[in-house]
């Protein structure tokens, strides 16, 4: 089974100017692609070849378990994103946040930190537990939390190629930006 890239929800230069049409047409055309050919051709053959990218994601090893990841963290990334400033967190994630981090501006501010913080390439995931409590986790490289059982529910890309063309060396104006994106619906729904 060929696993093939799923549709943008939106324009290339929908997100902008906070992301602009070229780093989507490279971060989108060329990134998230080479880790989905790269995965079609690795799971040739092997007992991942009919398997979903959520198993490969909890069972695989090595280049496996990255691409298979990576194309997962990619959409994940890419599908909670929209037009700057169209959307505010839903009721039940508003009041996650509230009784989890005290307010949406320490939130922010902790999503934020953590993702200035994480060294090297990575992502930053916002989880959910079982009892509904949210939890900021780092991972570097293609980690995925779903790996330890967890709900993700929101994720920031923080490798460079995320954010080099629009903001070279100054992540944290990047993550300023991507958080004007999120479409907290998405968000809501996930919860
Ligand atoms: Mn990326």
């Amino acid at each position: 089974m060929k696993i093939e890239l799923p549709k943008l929800p939106f324009e290339m230069n929908a997100l902008e100017p906070n992301i602009s049409a070229k780093t989507l047409e490279f971060h989108y055309g060329k990134h998230h692609q080479a880790y989905m050919t790269n995965l079609n051709n690795l799971i040739q053959g092997t007992k991942f070849e009919n398997a979903s990218l959520e198993t490969m994601i909890k069972e695989a090893e090595g280049p496996i378990f990255n691409n298979a990841a990576q194309v997962l963290n990619h959409t994940f990334y890419f599908s909670g994103l929209q037009q700057a400033n169209t959307s505010e967190p839903g009721k039940q994630v508003a009041e996650a946040i509230k009784s989890s981090f005290g307010s949406q501006k320490e939130f922010k501010d902790a999503f934020i930190k953590a993702a200035s913080t994480l060294f090297g390439s990575g992502w930053v995931w916002l989880i959910k537990d079982s009892k509904g409590t949210l939890e900021i986790i780092q991972e570097s490289n293609a980690g995925n939390p779903i790996r330890k059982g967890l709900k993700p529910i929101l994720t920031c890309d923080v490798w460079e190629h995320a954010y080099y063309l629009d903001y070279q060396n100054r992540r944290p104006d990047y993550l300023n930006a991507y958080w004007d994106l999120i479409d907290w619906d998405v968000v809501e729904k996930r919860f």
